[in-house]
């Protein structure tokens, strides 16, 4: 940035960058760093309001909801540090193969209940090849589809064939959770059983097959927040659909299990820098949420905040999806259920 804008009072450089954002422009490295390193609460606020700008913009007040069910639990053969699913770490949590029909299409009857637009299976292994499983699999996807209005996703880990993309998509799946989890630079720091490398290759096969990609990561691992930064310019760059933001709930057990909680407000200023960053892409607030930002959570959406994971997680539970929907309600924001949940994307 020039000395000139330095100079500027940071409301009027943030002011600017959201007047940019808001008529359709972007905002650099740089200048994402600067947003990312405000430390003064009237800066940070300043910040969100624009950020809510932003999301109205692009997003009006339209709040799509996701659910998952652990649809492989346990026993993972890669050691993500922050996860209670992987067989390097006594967790405790629960183990199980992958599951039959009927914990699914009850997902599914509880979504079309609550007006959640997407139920995503999610499996804990490395990842997906041809075969038994593959069939099965797709056989879940055919049957969630089948099962009325609502989306089905997924997220079954690394993918190295085309031809695995292309069975999902022939299946129906129509949008693939595989996360970057943090910058480049320091994926490294929290899994070394696979690459950052392999997580691109994945969305590459998924993309080529016509999947929408949900990608996004987890902050709070120790990840500074250039890292952050970075994270959300990767995610532009692979043409993310759907960027779920997860804030780190340490669970004992794993290498992360005692890592200081983030402050509220830099969880919250760090949504709305994606939301500068991402401003047409649905911004998923999901694992952390509760235990995070307690009574502070209806702010994600001022932060910028446009869609939600709902009901419990994979190994940890949520607040009750009643307690969301008036919390939406309350707000006058639209738990709208679209069939994509894609809203018009746009120049990415
Ligand atoms: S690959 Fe997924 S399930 Fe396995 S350890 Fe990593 S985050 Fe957990």
């Amino acid at each position: 940035m020039t000395g000139q804008q330095v100079d500027a009072t940071n409301q009027e450089t943030i002011s600017l960058l959201g007047g940019r954002v808001l008529a359709g422009g972007r905002i650099s490295r740089d200048e994402a760093l600067f947003l990312f390193n405000l430390e003064d609460s009237a800066d940070i606020i300043g910040l969100l309001s624009w950020a809510n700008r932003i999301r109205e913009k692009f997003k009006g007040n339209k709040i799509h909801l996701c659910s998952i069910v652990n649809a492989k639990a346990g026993a993972c053969s890669e050691n993500c540090k922050f996860c209670a699913q992987s067989s390097f770490y006594q967790t405790g949590s629960p183990k199980y193969g992958f599951v039959d029909p009927e914990p699914v299409l009850e997902a599914a009857a509880e979504a079309n209940k609550n007006n959640v637009t997407a139920v995503g299976l999610v499996a804990a292994w490395k990842g997906l090849n041809e075969g038994p499983i593959l069939d099965e699999v797709c056989d879940r996807i055919r049957e969630l589809k089948a099962s009325g209005r609502t989306r089905p996703d997924a997220s079954l880990g690394i993918i190295k064939s085309q031809r695995v993309a292309d069975r999902l998509k022939e299946a129906g799946l129509e949008c693939y959770g595989h996360n970057l989890e943090s910058s480049r630079r320091f994926f490294p720091q929290h899994c070394t059983t696979h690459t950052f490398e392999d997580r691109l290759e994945t969305i590459g096969y998924l993309k080529n097959a016509g999947v929408k990609i949900c990608s996004g990561g987890i902050i709070g691992m120790g990840e500074t927040r250039e890292d952050r930064c970075d994270l959300a310019f990767e995610l532009k760059a692979i043409g993310a659909n759907v960027v779920p933001v997860n804030i780190l709930n340490p669970i004992p057990g794993t290498p992360f299990e005692k890592n200081p909680p983030l402050p509220v407000l830099e969880i919250l200023k760090t949504i709305a820098c994606f939301r500068f960053i991402l401003p047409r892409q649905e911004i998923m607030i999901a694992g952390g949420r509760t235990v995070n930002l307690r009574d502070a959570q209806s702010m994600i959406f001022m932060a910028g905040a446009s869609a939600l994971m709902v009901g419990n997680y994979l190994t940890t539970l949520n607040q009750p999806v009643e307690k969301d929907l008036q919390m939406l309600k309350d707000l006058g924001l639209d738990p709208c259920w679209d069939s994509h949940g894609f809203s018009d994307q746009g120049e990415i």
